[in-house]
């Protein structure tokens, strides 16, 4: 309840930071609960509470097998970060600080070795999903 903002605003799905702060005591509310926060009350609420970052909706990330990698250097070609490095001929790679996840690369690997994999989130990475437009 200390580290809570106290405006009672309701955004984390609970009536108030009271009972936001029951629920996280209780585990039943992850530390990303409270937008107002930001980034900065999720991580002291994980340390406070000893939890581990545990957003749900881990962004999806290139990956390439590298046992099936050709090196046909389609997918570079597409990538609008340079995420992708390799020569022709070469084992490719995906530097996933640079990928953005739109997939495009996925659809030119004529291997099926690239895809779009699950990445364990991290305070880093993660940000809260953008507000549902109501009556829209
Ligand atoms: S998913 Fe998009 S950003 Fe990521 S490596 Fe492929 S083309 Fe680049
Ligand atoms: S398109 Fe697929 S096979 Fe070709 S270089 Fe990229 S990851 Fe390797």
């Amino acid at each position: 309840m200390e580290l809570l903002p106290g405006v009672n605003c309701g955004q984390c799905g609970y009536p108030g930071c009271g009972a936001a702060a029951d629920a996280l005591v209780a585990g039943g509310a992850p530390p990303t609960l409270c937008p107002p926060g930001g980034t900065a009350l999720a991580r002291a609420l994980a340390a406070k509470l000893g939890r581990a970052m545990d957003a749900s909706g881990p962004p999806l990330l290139a990956e390439i097998d590298e046992s099936l990698c050709i090196g046909c250097a389609h997918c570079g070609k597409l990538c609008a970060t340079d995420a992708i490095i390799g020569a022709p001929k070469q084992i490719h790679a995906v530097l996933q600080e640079a990928c953005t996840g739109c997939g495009l690369c996925v659809e030119v690997c004529p291997t099926e070795c690239l895809q779009l994999r699950p990445q364990k989130p991290t305070f880093d990475s993660w940000c809260w999903p953008k507000p549902a437009l109501v009556g829209v």
